[in-house]
């Protein structure tokens, strides 16, 4: 199942993603997708929609530096535990919509990365534990970053958290177990048309469930919980005007444009 959020009369609503003589509908929800009680409203094309975001997170939790080449491109050594960061909720930002620049910023970089939305509460997950059974889906985020920041800082809320700094979607796929993310999902980053970041999930440096053991023994996840998973190679700066498309293979494409903070 491929699930959206959509904006109808002014509404955040829940929708499922069907194809339907070729073409995509979208089934608006009564309820939550992890709720599971969906009660069919009223069908909209996919390509007539506003699309928000579609998670619900009480947190975003982040991971940095999770692939190897990623951690050397910008410096860093190998992190011997998982780097964790939180990006708040007022961050998130749908496909299509435009990530504002903040004047502050004089370097805003993508970074494309396989988010997963947690199902059900987990509260210290053991090492030996099935993650699946806490999984609702997986989905594309780009973990939009003020690099000069960052630095200047010292930590990372401000260069991470400002509003439209997490764009997810367009769907949170159902289909995607934590064994094909084990065995590797293609995650692509794309700058006007151009490739900037080609990397696969196989190559993470701590898996999906360590991620989860490791985050859960401090955090308790709740259903609806987003985890960003970390970016590959090839994080770059964007200039207003950019179009950044993140895709992971089978999951979806995710586009927004970079605009100037507004006046
Ligand atoms: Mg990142």
């Amino acid at each position: 199942m491929k699930y959206c959020r959509l904006e109808l009369d002014g509404r955040a609503e829940w929708g499922l993603v069907e194809e339907r003589a070729g073409k995509e509908w979208i089934t608006a929800l009564l309820a939550s997708p992890w709720r599971m009680e969906p009660t069919t409203v009223l069908g909209v094309p996919v390509g007539e929609a506003r699309l928000l975001a579609p998670v619900a997170p009480t947190k975003i939790v982040c991971v940095g530096r999770n692939y190897r080449d990623h951690a050397k491109e910008l410096g860093n050594e190998v992190p011997k535990e998982p780097l964790l960061f939180l990006k708040p909720p007022s961050s998130l930002l749908g496909a299509g919509g435009v990530v504002r620049m903040p004047r502050v910023a004089e370097r805003v970089d993508y970074e494309g990365e396989l988010a997963v939305v947690v199902g059900r509460r987990i509260h210290r997950l053991k090492a030996d534990e099935d993650v699946q059974p806490y999984l609702h889906g997986v989905t594309v985020a780009n973990d939009v970053t003020a690099r000069d920041l960052q630095k200047k800082d010292g930590q990372w809320t401000r260069a991470k958290g400002f509003d439209g700094f997490c764009p997810v979607g367009p769907v949170v796929s159902t289909e995607v177990t934590a064994a094909a993310i084990d065995a590797g999902l293609v995650v692509e980053t794309r700058q006007n048309g151009e490739l900037r970041q080609h990397g696969s999930t196989a190559d993470f440096i701590f898996s999906l469930r360590e991620l989860l053991v490791y985050i859960t023994a401090a955090i308790t996840l709740e259903p609806g919980d987003l985890l960003l998973t970390g970016t590959p190679a090839g994080v770059g700066p964007v200039a207003a005007g950019d179009e950044v498309e993140v895709t992971v293979a089978g999951v979806g494409s995710l586009r927004n444009r970079f605009a100037a903070e507004e006046e």
